[in-house]
C-alpha cells in the first residue's frame, strides 16, 4: 500500500504556519507499515487543489487530506473533492443535526455558513467528529489499474485531526489479521554510531522484530516495531529484543518509552530516601527547571543556583581563582553545594567557555560537571558541540547521567 498526505492552507504556503499534521500522520502511518511516498503542502485553491487531489488518487491507494473543512470560503476541501470525482454536493442530515446541537451546547447562534460543513461529495461518507464542527470525508476513488484509492479528508487543527484518525481511520486501515505493537528503549553516554555497532545485526533491517535507532540531543532511542498474528507474538518478541539490547548495552540503557534521564534519578533518589541539590553555570538554569518538571521532585529535590558566569562563585564560596580550571570549578561547587544545602547529592555544572561554532578556526571547549556525593566528588568532561541550546541539554544531561550511576551503586544513606 502506497500512501501520500495533501496538507492545505494558504497559512502553511506562506509561512506563517508549519505543516506539523503531515509529519505526525506520516509516524502513524509508518507505525502501520504502510509507507508514505508523497507530502504535498498547498494553498487554499480550488483549481490546485483538485489537480493535486487527481494526481494523488491516481498514483498512490491512500491519500489523507487535512485543512480545508471549516465553513469559511477559503475552505474548499470539499469542494475539490467533488470536482476531482466528478460528482455534485448533498446534504447530509445526520451532519447537519450534529452541527446544529453542537451549536445548541455552546448557546451560540449558528451562522447560516456552517450548513456547507454538512455537505459531502455524492457517493462519500462523513467521519464523525465530536471535538468540532468539520466532520471529515472518506472517499473511494476507482482507478485506471483497478486498485481504488481511499481519500479521507479530516480536519486541519491537529488535535480534532488527531482524534479523527486514532479514532475513526486507523482501526479501518489495520491489515487484517496483522498486530503491530511498539516499544522504546532510551540509552544515554555513547554517540549514535557507537550504539549501532555496539547492537551488531539487530538493527539490520530485516531484524524481527524491527529496531530503529534515532538520536536526539544525545539521547539515543531505540524503537522496536513487533509484528505478529497476536498481541502476545509481538509482545514476546519485544521482550526478547529488550533483553538483547540490554545484553549488549549494559547500563547504557537508562529508560523505557517516555522516561528521560531526570525521571530516573529523581525516581532513584525517592527509592533510596536520598536528596539532590544543583549549581550551575550557563545553562539557563536548565538543570533546576528539567528536575522540577518531575513530577514528585520536591521530595528529593532541594534546590539550586543558577548563575550566570563564573562571577557568581564568591558568593557561593567557591574560591574564584579557581576559575578557568572548569574540572576544579565543577569540583567546587558541587562540594560547596552539598554542605549549603545538606543534601546527599549535588551535582554541579562548570561555566562553559564562549565558543563560536559557525568558527572553523574555532576548536570546540570541553567543560565539566561533577556530582558531589557520600562516596566523594566525581566528575565527567564534554566536549561542547553545536548551539547554545544544544550544549545547554548535553551539560543537563551528562550531570543527570553521572550522578544516575553513582545512585545505582550507593548504598542508601538512611
Ligand atoms: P482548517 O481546517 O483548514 O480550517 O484549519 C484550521 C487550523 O488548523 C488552521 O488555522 C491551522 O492553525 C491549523 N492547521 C491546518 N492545517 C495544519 C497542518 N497541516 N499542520 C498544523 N496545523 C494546521
Ligand atoms: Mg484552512
Amino acid at each position: 500500500m502506497k500512501a501520500e498526505i495533501v496538507a492545505i492552507g494558504t497559512e502553511l504556503t506562506s509561512g506563517a504556519k508549519l505543516d506539523t499534521n503531515s509529519q505526525w500522520l506520516s509516524l502513524e502511518l509508518a507505525e502501520l507499515g504502510i509507507p508514505v511516498h508523497y507530502h504535498t503542502t498547498m494553498a487554499d485553491s480550488l483549481d490546485a487543489m483538485t489537480e493535486v487531489l487527481q494526481i494523488a488518487a491516481g498514483r498512490s491507494d491512500l491519500v489523507l487530506v487535512t485543512g480545508g473543512l471549516g465553513p469559511t470560503l477559503d475552505d474548499l476541501t470539499r469542494q475539490a473533492m467533488a470536482a476531482m470525482a466528478g460528482v455534485e454536493l448533498a446534504l447530509d442530515e445526520v451532519s447537519l443535526e450534529h452541527i446544529r446541537g453542537l451549536f445548541a451546547r455552546r448557546q451560540r447562534p449558528m451562522p447560516e455558513r456552517n450548513d456547507i460543513q454538512a455537505m459531502f461529495p455524492v457517493g462519500s461518507r462523513p467521519i464523525s467528529n465530536p471535538r468540532g464542527s468539520a466532520p471529515g470525508i472518506w472517499m473511494v476513488q476507482d482507478r485506471e489499474n483497478g486498485e481504488p484509492c481511499q481519500l479521507v479528508a479530516m480536519p486541519g487543527v491537529p488535535s480534532e485531526m488527531k482524534r479523527m484518525f486514532t479514532c475513526e481511520v486507523r482501526p479501518q486501515l489495520r491489515p487484517a489479521g496483522r498486530v503491530i505493537r511498539r516499544a522504546r528503549m532510551n540509552c544515554y553516554g555513547v554517540g549514535e554510531s557507537t550504539a549501532e555497532e555496539m547492537l551488531g545485526e539487530l538493527t539490520a533491517r530485516d531484524h524481527d522484530p524491527e529496531i530503529g535507532i534515532t538520536v536526539h540531543e544525545a539521547t539515543i532511542t531505540l524503537r522496536i516495531n513487533a509484528e505478529g498474528d497476536s498481541e502476545q507474538e509481538c509482545l514476546e518478541k519485544i521482550v526478547r529484543a529488550r533483553q538483547q539490547i540490554h545484553d549488549r548495552l549494559g547500563s547504557l540503557v537508562f529508560g523505557e518509552e517516555e522516561e528521560s534521564l531526570q525521571d530516573v534519578v529523581i525516581a532513584g533518589l525517592i527509592e533510596r530516601g536520598q536528596t539532590l541539590s544543583t549549581a550551575e553555570i550557563g545553562t539557563g538554569g536548565l538543570l533546576a527547571a528539567w528536575l522540577s518538571d518531575v513530577s514528585g521532585s520536591e521530595r528529593c529535590f532541594r534546590g539550586g543556583r543558577v548563575l550566570t558566569g563564573a562571577d557568581g562563585l564568591a558568593e557561593f564560596d567557591v574560591n574564584v581563582t579557581e576559575a578557568g580550571n572548569s574540572e576544579a570549578m565543577a569540583t567546587a561547587m558541587a562540594v560547596a553545594c552539598r554542605t549549603s544545602y545538606e543534601t546527599d547529592f549535588a551535582l554541579a555544572v562548570a561555566e562553559c567557555p564562549d565558543y563560536e561554532p559557525d568558527d572553523p578556526e574555532a576548536v570546540a571547549p570541553t567543560t565539566w560537571v561533577a556530582c558531589a556525593g557520600p562516596d566523594g566528588v566525581t566528575t565527567r568532561s564534554l566536549t561542547l558541540l553545536g548551539d547554545v541550546s544544544f550544549t545547554r541539554s548535553r551539560s543537563a544531561k551528562t550531570a543527570f547521567d553521572l550522578i544516575r550511576h553513582l545512585i545505582n551503586e550507593t548504598t542508601r544513606s538512611d
